[in-house]
């Protein structure tokens, strides 16, 4: 899965790719320390998708990255 358009602002937003329908983009963000997602398997019943766990691999690489230059 891809991650895509990842903002770090106020808030920590991004997109992810479906897997299963073609062309359909679920919008992620990371506000106040919680993880949410557009995905409907994340919005029945609030749980960590498969999306979430890829913005979050995401961010540590990012912090990784980080941390490695300074
Ligand atoms: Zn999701």
């Amino acid at each position: 899965m891809k991650i895509l358009n990842l903002k770090r602002e106020y808030k920590t937003t991004a997109m992810a790719e479906s897997v299963s329908v073609v062309g359909a983009f679920y919008m992620l963000k990371f506000e106040y320390g919680k993880y949410s997602c557009t995905c409907p398997s994340h919005a029945k019943g609030g749980n960590e998708c498969k999306h979430i766990v890829a913005f979050k691999e995401e961010l540590d690489y990012i912090k990784s990255q980080r941390e490695e230059k300074e």
